[in-house]
């Protein structure tokens, strides 16, 4: 996996098969000049001796070979683009991208694909594809950079090993599931951070669940990284946002595990019962604590009053993390994750009528009619904000209509769920009762 991913929930491709790894800023402004990469028998003999020490590290012995190579800067990317063309078909990356518009978390005018290709790409230092079985090391980096990516690869493929990653990713991309995928890339993502972490500070005799909250330590790094890197800087929010997620909330997320159950084996014990959202692993004591999972939600249930004039190109669910990213398109972080807190289960819908027009139809439950008051409250603002010219249209105290463009957005509540709808027909309100 490439150690950098995005993983929008929504980004099922930047949860991608690849697991990888994103340029600390420090090392990032290192001149290129000041130390010559080293040559390829160099590196393939360094990663033989880092299985040694990761193994020991990680308490995860090889079960046998590891897959390994090196590449170039052009090879590498290639390589991901040719996966994310292979595992992502381009029509569900399309739809993927359309959701994301509709939403208003992507501009109009952009190519979701080349947007995450390029994201993926120009951050990538390893790379581990479990589909492949195949780890790569970055033939342009340093020397001295190139043992923590090493280690947190090499992580990764003790973890397919031992746990058969390829089979989590291939259920997951059949799943239409993209907040559990990026809960599972936490998990995967955040037990290589903490591994490549503990290997550089063991000789200080730190330990990596006694640093600061490691989610808040990432944030700290996007910032660093995007004064490093234009193409970074000028990313939508929530994809930036979503590529740090794994690694970031990933490694708080085993710091409060590790602190619950000090063992490794309380972390192996994890890939036998994933997490099941990103709510788990923002609170992860609604993991290992008191379990809260997910409500399943059937949205195609109320969705289905609009008739059979409409198809849906494209289904997932939001999740905690996601919500919070649209929340955040009007309102400040604190605020956003005030709103989201709570989250029970969700399900999204991209619905496509005959004449092309897409709309989004988002049921949501709350673990609380509390929670689904403050949401609600929340989103009507959101909407407001969203739409600053639209026209109110009468309401009672649980549902709200917003008209502009002869389309309508509307919320309705109803005990702990509330529904969200954007962009249907104005011809179209009476089925949103
Ligand atoms: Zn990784």
């Amino acid at each position: 996996m490439i150690k950098v991913r995005l993983g929008s929930g929504l980004s099922s491709v930047v949860l991608m098969t690849l697991l990888a790894t994103p340029v600390p800023a420090a090392r990032a402004q290192q001149p290129a000049a000041q130390a010559a990469p080293p040559a390829e028998s160099q590196l393939l003999q360094a990663t033989d001796e880092l299985v040694d020490a990761t193994a020991r590290l990680r308490g995860l012995q090889p079960k046998g070979p590891i897959k390994k190579g090196v590449k170039s800067r052009e090879e590498i990317t290639n390589y991901m683009t040719r996966k994310i063309d292979e595992e992502y078909s381009p029509e569900r990356l399309r739809q993927e991208g359309r959701m994301l518009k509709r939403l208003g978390l992507l501009p109009e005018n952009i190519d979701y694909r080349q947007l995450v290709v390029n994201l993926l790409t120009e951050q990538v230092q390893g790379l581990y594809d479990p589909e492949e079985r195949v780890l790569f090391i970055a033939s342009w980096l340093p020397m001295f950079d190139q043992d923590s990516v090493m280690v947190h690869e090499i992580t990764h493929a003790l973890q397919d090993q031992h746990f058969d990653l390829r089979a989590i990713f291939r259920a997951n991309r059949a799943s239409d599931n993209d907040d559990r995928t990026l809960a599972q890339q936490a998990l995967f993502e955040g037990d290589g951070t903490v591994t490549a972490l503990q290997y550089v500070i063991a000789p200080l005799k730190r330990h990596f669940s006694d640093l600061p909250d490691l989610a808040g330590v990432q944030e700290l790094q996007m910032e660093m990284m995007q004064s490093q890197s234009p193409v970074l800087a000028s990313m939508p929010q929530f994809l930036k946002a979503t590529l740090v997620f794994p690694y970031g909330y990933g490694a708080s997320f085993l710091q409060q595990v590790w602190k619950h159950d000090p063992s490794w084996a309380a972390v192996d014990k994890i890939y036998a019962d994933l997490p099941a959202s990103t709510e788990q692993i923002i609170h992860p004591e609604k993991y290992y604590a008191v379990r809260d999972d997910p409500k399943p939600v059937d949205a195609s249930l109320s969705a289905a009053k609009l008739g059979d004039g409409w198809n849906i190109p494209y289904k997932t669910v939001l999740g905690e993390f996601m919500l919070r990213q649209l929340l955040g398109l009007h309102f400040g972080e604190e605020r956003a994750k005030r709103a989201a807190a709570g989250w029970g289960g969700d399900q999204l819908l991209l619905l496509e009528n005959g004449a092309g027009k897409t709309a989004i139809w988002l049921e949501t439950e709350w673990d609380t009619a509390e929670d689904a008051e403050k949401f609600y409250a929340a989103m009507e603002e959101w909407l407001r904000l969203h739409r600053p010219k639209a026209e109110r249209n009468a309401t009672g105290a649980d549902s709200f209509t917003l008209a502009h463009d002869g389309e309508l957005d509307a919320l309705l509540k109803s005990g702990t769920g509330v529904r969200v709808v954007i962009g249907i027909p104005e011809a179209d309100a009476k089925a949103m009762q």
